[in-house]
Parts: C-alpha cells; structure tokens; sequence
C-alpha cells in the first residue's frame, strides 16, 4: 500500500520512512510533485495536523496523513507548544528556535517538557488522528549533532542521552513521532484485513 505523507520537512520524511514497515511505502510530496508550502494556520496541534491532511487531499484528490508537533515546555506555560516551528519568529531557523527556549529557560529549575506530534490519515472526507507524547526534560545547553530542531536540547524520560546524541534507530525507542506512527500502522492493518 503507497500513501502520500503530506510534510515538506525532510527531517520527518527520513524519520518515517526509517520506521519499516511491511505492506506500507511511503511517499513524499516531492514524490508526487508538490513544492509549496502546507497551511499552518489554527491554534493547536491537532487543528495543524488535520489542516494539512485535508489540504493535501483535496488538492490531490487523494488519501494521504499528515502529523504537525509540538515541544510544551511547563516552566514557561508549554511553549513553544504550537508555535515551535516559528517560535522565534517567522523565518526563524532551528538554531534560532533552541536559543530562544534556552534564554527562556535561564535559571528555571523545573526542567519537565514533553514533544507530542498528532497525525492526521484524510481519507474521502472522513479523518482519524493518532497521538504520540514523550515526557522528558529540558538541558541548559545544547548536546549532540544528530536529528534536527530541538532535538540538541530534550532528554527522553528513560535517558541519558539528548535526541541529537542518539542515532535515527535509537532515537526511535523513546520517539514521539514513532509512538504515533505505531499507531497509525497498527490502524492500517487492523483496517485492510
Ligand atoms: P511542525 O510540526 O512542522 O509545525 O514542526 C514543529 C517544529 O517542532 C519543527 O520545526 C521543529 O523545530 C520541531 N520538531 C518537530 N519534531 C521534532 C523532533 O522530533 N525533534 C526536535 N524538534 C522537532
């Protein structure tokens, strides 16, 4: 089964199509010829992540899914929560984004965060969502090189370690986006049988 994975985000598609998966191929935008941009537009993570499918599908008159993710943060009121893709500012690279959490977080002793990622699968009018969170904390300064976004400055509950220090593979065992997906695929195949 091929299905259209509706993120312009590079870093995501590698994460996904690093989960095998048997009797499901996953296809990028690129794939099918789509350059632009995706809507982003509501107020929360779950309304993203279903803007995204819905659009895609329609446009494409396809089925497809989509995810959109946050990192909440507790000691500054789980930000940037929704806005962590633009967090500082609307052209703001990743770097940009991980200085701005960590001037925020100077000297804040409750470190508790967690990154949940929503996925949408649209299909003819009809959605189901399928949410995955990770608990962790949040580091005073930057560890590791892997991965992308705020991946330098998370530790998963369960490690030591941050995202950025840890392979696709290992990073996968505590992963949000994974524990998601698992639900998705658990739902494809409970739905094609
Ligand atoms: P969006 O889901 O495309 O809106 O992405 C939100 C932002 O959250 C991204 O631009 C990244 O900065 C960040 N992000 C999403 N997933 C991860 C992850 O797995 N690790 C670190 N940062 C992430």
């Amino acid at each position: 089964m091929k299905i259209i994975f509706a993120t312009s985000n590079q870093h995501k598609l590698k994460e996904v199509k690093s989960i095998a998966l048997s009797g499901i191929e996953i296809v990028s935008l690129k794939e099918i010829g789509f350059e632009g941009e995706l809507p982003e537009t509501h107020e929360t993570i779950e309304e993203n992540s279903l803007e995204k499918a819905e659009y895609l599908s329609k446009k494409f008159n396809t089925t497809c899914f989509a995810e959109d993710t946050g990192l909440i943060i507790d000691a500054i009121n789980g930000e940037p929560g929704v806005y962590s893709a633009r967090y500082a500012g609307e052209n703001a690279t990743f770097d940009d984004n991980v200085n701005k959490v960590l001037s925020k977080m100077e000297g804040k002793e409750n470190r508790m965060a967690r990154f949940k990622t929503v996925i949408t699968y649209y299909l003819q009018g009809n959605y189901v969502q399928f949410e995955g969170i990770t608990e962790g904390e949040i580091l005073n300064e930057r560890k590791g090189t892997e991965g992308f976004g705020y991946d330098p400055i998370f530790v998963p509950e369960g490690s030591t370690k941050a995202y950025a220090e840890m392979t696709l593979e290992e990073k996968n065992k505590f992963s949000h986006r994974k524990k998601s997906f698992d639900l998705f695929a658990n739902h494809l195949q409970q739905i094609s049988v």
